[in-house]
């Protein structure tokens, strides 16, 4: 089922800029940038540029051809944090239930010691 997304989320202002983040990486498919509330030492955010609020969404809602490219970038934004392709996990929360906060789809990428479990 196709979800609504809400243009005024507070992802979709820091893509236009217009909400402040600490931006880490970006290219065509997608932004990372610094959680306000980090939970483990290495605590960052990956959101495509697509407006999809959540991964059901961006599965139904994107090409093979956009997924694809959004993880290659995935990869592309981890590995200019400098981290090694043995210490990272990624995570999302897919859905109210799941603990999903904020309704545009977002990659948390965790790395080193976890100090919560919100994710
Ligand atoms: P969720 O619970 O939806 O999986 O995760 C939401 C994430 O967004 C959390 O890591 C939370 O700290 C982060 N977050 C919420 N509001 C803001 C904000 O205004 N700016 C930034 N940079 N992160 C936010």
């Amino acid at each position: 089922m196709s979800k609504t997304y809400d243009n005024n989320n507070i992802f979709a202002k820091i893509l236009r800029g217009e909400a402040p983040a600490n931006k880490l990486y970006e290219d065509d498919n997608l932004l990372m940038f610094d959680t306000i509330d980090p939970i483990a030492d290495v605590h960052k955010l990956l959101i495509p540029k697509k407006p999809v609020v959540d991964l059901n969404d961006f599965i139904e809602k994107c090409t093979e051809e956009e997924i694809g490219k959004f993880f290659k970038s995935v990869k592309k934004a981890a590995f200019s944090l400098g981290l090694k392709e043995n210490e990272y996990k990624l995570s999302t929360n897919c859905g109210e239930l799941a603990g999903q906060a904020v309704f545009h789809l977002h990659f948390h990428l965790l790395a080193g010691k976890i100090h919560g479990h919100n994710t």
